[in-house]
């Protein structure tokens, strides 16, 4: 086996993802080279997330079966990093002694050298509280395809009273415009047509400098020029940071898309207080109202948590009611799940867990529904679509691609169009996916 290989599992959000291509990119610049198995690796990497429990498990039942691959070689290296490992730190060679290395999610940029110090010491844990400093000196190892994902924030400073991102991932500090603007003409430069700008509330880009110049919509102006981009979209956004002006800007841009992932949480303006969510039902309903005027066509999806400590059957019933009165594009909805750390783990009046479950269900059932409403509105309208993959069937090209909105559809056509921009006339529509025919001008 050679020497430097290295393996990243990557559980959690974009941001994740986006965190474990800095690490292959700097694996990378050390000479590793990365596989696409755990068991081809000498260093096994686990890139966590700890937002809720289910995930958690999932870390730990990995790091089970890497233990065995290090009982056979033990010159394996076992890592954990991302949420976990900030919040968990030391404590994670107890439950999993089989780990060598614990990195936090300030401490990316430390690896060459916590790396090197691992060849000396058994056991290493490095958690800082703040951003280690070298962070310009490695650039991200994307995988090829036609999409990027650019971070453009880190850190939230909401606190929202069941979530762990504040703890993890620290206060909100944005970067720069120029370097977001180079890294976004490096993306461009190397082939790929769609740029997704990442920050746990990526619409607060740029509250944390002192320049009323520096917000998102500005940057979105900026990064529309770029040549050899088709499209950009942003994700997350939290309700209470969407402007007017951004509004417009969807709007107005060639590139950025027509689509707002806007978490609402719950449909309740008391549990949404007690979540410390600063917005009411009605605020909320009424930035939905503003979007959905300014662009008929945009898609809007939302997040909502099932059983929140506190939150009645009454209380309940209002996030299903929103959820009909929206009717959103999509909406990924969770149990509550207690986080450490949190205000709202430790609060008496927990929902349980059979009750949690029960509200869950009735929350996924109405998302189906809510998705095959969505669909069938576009039947008849003529979408652009950027051309992701093709397979063949019965003899026929068929086409993959998304819509502005994020909706995959389906198309006859060439493989040559892969990476371009096609109109297509939506014909028929599935809980899954779109379908269509080509729209040739
Ligand atoms: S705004 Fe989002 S990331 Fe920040 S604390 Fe609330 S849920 Fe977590």
């Amino acid at each position: 086996m050679y020497k430097k290989t290295f393996f990243i599992e990557t559980l959690g959000c974009q941001m994740n993802k986006a965190d474990s291509e800095k690490i292959s990119g700097i694996l990378e610049t050390l000479g590793y080279n990365e596989v696409t198995s755990p068991e081809d690796a000498l260093l096994l990497i686990m890139n966590t997330c700890s937002i809720r429990a289910m995930s958690e498990n999932k870390a730990f039942s990995h790091l089970g079966v890497w233990k065995k691959f290090k009982r056979k070689n033990p010159d394996i290296k076992i890592a954990i990093c991302g949420c976990i490992a900030q919040q968990t730190k030391e404590k994670i060679f107890h439950r999993a002694p089989q780990v060598d290395l614990i990195f936090g999610t300030h401490n990316i940029y430390e690896l060459p050298q916590l790396l090197e110090k691992l060849e000396k010491q058994p056991k290493i844990c490095s958690v800082l509280k703040t951003p280690f400093d070298s962070e310009k000196s490695f650039a991200p190892s994307r995988k090829k395809g036609l999409s990027a994902w650019l971070p453009i924030i880190e850190g939230c400073d909401y606190f929202c009273a069941y979530c762990v991102v504040p703890y993890t991932r620290g206060r909100q500090r944005s970067r720069m415009p120029e370097d977001i603007i180079k890294e976004a003409r490096q993306i461009a430069s190397e082939g790929f047509k769609e740029i997704i700008l990442l920050g746990q509330t990526v619409d607060s880009y740029g509250n944390d400098i002192a320049d009323d110049n520096i917000n998102l919509s500005n940057l979105l102006k900026q990064l529309d020029k770029i040549d050899g981009i088709l499209r950009i979209s942003f994700v997350t956004s939290h309700p209470a940071d969407i402007t007017d002006e951004l509004i417009y800007t969807v709007r107005d841009t060639e590139k950025v898309c027509e689509f707002f992932h806007l978490p609402m949480q719950s449909g309740s303006t008391e549990v949404l207080k007690r979540m410390k969510r600063p917005y009411s039902r009605e605020q909320y309903l009424n930035l939905v109202s503003k979007i959905q005027t300014a662009m008929p066509d945009v898609v809007i999806t939302s997040d909502f948590i099932a059983g929140f400590p506190g939150e009645t059957d009454e209380q309940f019933m209002e996030t299903v009611s929103i959820i009909k009165e929206v009717v959103f594009d999509h909406c990924n909805t969770a149990a509550y799940s207690p986080r450490k750390q949190t205000p709202a783990a430790v609060w008496k009046d927990q929902v349980p867990q059979e009750e949690k479950k029960r509200r869950l269900n009735i929350l996924n059932k109405l998302v189906r529904e809510t998705v095959k409403k969505s669909h069938e509105r576009f039947i008849g309208k003529t979408l652009e679509v950027l051309v992701e993959d093709f397979k063949e069937e019965n003899g026929e090209i068929i086409l993959t691609g998304k819509t502005r909105g994020a909706k995959v559809t389906h198309f006859k056509g060439d493989s040559s169009l892969i990476g371009s921009l096609v109109q297509v006339k939506i014909k028929d529509a599935s809980i899954w996916s779109l379908i269509g025919e080509a729209v040739y001008t």
